[in-house]
């Protein structure tokens, strides 16, 4: 169905890294930079310079957009979702995109610095994009296919559809969201206004790769209350809650259940911040698993080591407080297998290999699952992000466009007639 018709996801990649839209974790601003807007509202320009009367930016710098539908078939609603914003890990700052015709294994030297060197034997799946053309940034800030490929990729395919009325599908709901890198993406989202009844983010990375599960999260305050006297006359008195957090710190499992010495499907317990007085110290701790079940087992294990080490000092006591952060889109996408089996088939379509993948952590497409939407993650492209030696094949980013469009079509085909 796409022999003659050339898709377009890199040229409008390659304008869209240049806008600066790094998120800032320290804002409690929405969107946390205003600077995020500038793309979100070039974004909202060229839907509508499409023909996508709706499109339009709201104050909080999320893109809503409708493709209305080409069939008669009562059809779910879909939506394809994408974050405009950048990681803070590394400047977004004046990125200067450069294009490498047919790479075919050589190092890549990044210009304005030298020291950055894209090497095969660092990056193995550059293995596979040799005869693709790629795209990187320049050496001085991070290229931003984190996640400015999925926003490119949404809009050609949007572009197409728009193109292409004799193409059956149903009604199709654009997202693009700020904020993602900073844990807010999904905070100032109108469910009823989107209106969608399925979900994909496209913001993976290797091509043909599908993402269905992530961690189940939660996150415990442990609050030690020590006994304080002057320290001058605190002999058979004081008790100092900081060498009580020492103790528990030293008691936490080294060995297993930490993120230094885990991976695949394991889970940990993970102290992230402590903070204190003699009097009371404060440890937070994350606690992750693909089971959710499990995180009240990590948990009852933290208590009781807690408990342990409390036994030595009968005069203190502590507060632990569990609270509930994400959880597994699994448990979801569990209950509606058509939404990861249309993708399969989709990326089947466009001529690739099926790769299931868990992520090790949260997506906006986890939040949205529970917030009514369910949404796996499909690849985008994007390779080594975050950093300055970010790079994307032009080829790999064609097939996740393929991909969309796919997607669209096996929803409608499979949809029953009114
Ligand atoms: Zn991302």
């Amino acid at each position: 169905m796409f022999k003659n018709y050339l898709f377009t996801a890199a040229e409008r990649f390659m304008r869209y890294v240049q806008v600066d839209t790094q998120s800032d974790p320290q804002s409690a601003a929405s969107p946390t930079t205003e600077k995020q807007k500038d793309l979100s509202r070039l974004l909202a320009e060229e839907l509508k310079q499409m023909g996508i009367s709706d499109a339009a930016m709201d104050e909080y710098g999320y893109v809503y957009a409708t493709i209305p539908a080409t069939t008669k078939k009562k059809v779910p609603v879909l939506c394809f979702c994408a974050h405009v914003d950048t990681a803070p890990d590394a400047s977004g700052t004046g990125v200067k995109p450069l294009f490498h015709r047919n790479y075919q294994g050589a190092d890549i030297v990044l210009p304005d610095d030298q020291n950055q060197v894209l090497r095969l034997k660092d990056y193995p799946y550059l293995e596979r994009l040799k005869g693709h053309d790629i795209i990187t940034a320049s050496g001085k800030t991070l290229l931003g296919s984190d996640d400015k490929a999925g926003v490119a990729e949404i809009i050609d395919a949007a572009h197409f559809l728009m193109t292409h009325p004799e193409i059956p599908h149903g009604t199709i709901r654009i997202l693009f969201t700020p904020d993602e890198e900073v844990g807010k993406g999904t905070a100032k989202v109108d469910m009823e206004k989107l209106g969608a009844d399925f979900g994909y983010t496209l913001d993976g990375g290797e091509v043909g790769s599908l993402e269905d599960e992530t961690f189940s999260a939660d996150a415990v305050q442990l609050v030690i209350h020590g006994v304080i006297t002057h320290p001058g006359y605190a002999k058979g008195k004081m008790v100092n809650a900081l060498k009580i957090a020492a103790d528990v710190l030293a008691a936490l499992p080294r060995a297993e259940l930490s993120p230094e010495t885990t991976d695949g499907k394991q889970g940990f317990i993970h102290p992230v911040r402590v903070d204190g007085l003699a009097e009371k110290a404060t440890i937070d701790f994350i606690i992750r698993d693909f089971v959710t079940a499990e995180l009240k087992v990590k948990e009852d294990l933290l208590r009781g080591l807690v408990e342990q080490v409390m036994e030595k000092y009968p005069q203190a006591h502590f507060d632990f407080n569990v609270t509930e952060q994400y959880r597994n889109m699994k448990e979801v996408l569990d209950q509606h297998p058509e939404v990861v089996d249309h993708a399969k088939e989709a990326i089947a379509r466009a001529g690739l290999k099926v790769k299931m993948e868990s992520i090790r952590g949260g997506t906006d497409g986890s939040r949205l699952s529970f917030m009514g939407l369910p949404c796996p993650n499909l690849f985008a492209g994007e390779q080594a992000i975050h950093s300055r030696l970010e790079f994307i094949s032009v080829q790999d980013m064609n097939k996740a466009v393929e991909t969309i469009v796919h997607l669209a079509c096996i929803w409608e085909e499979r949809s029953k007639n009114q």
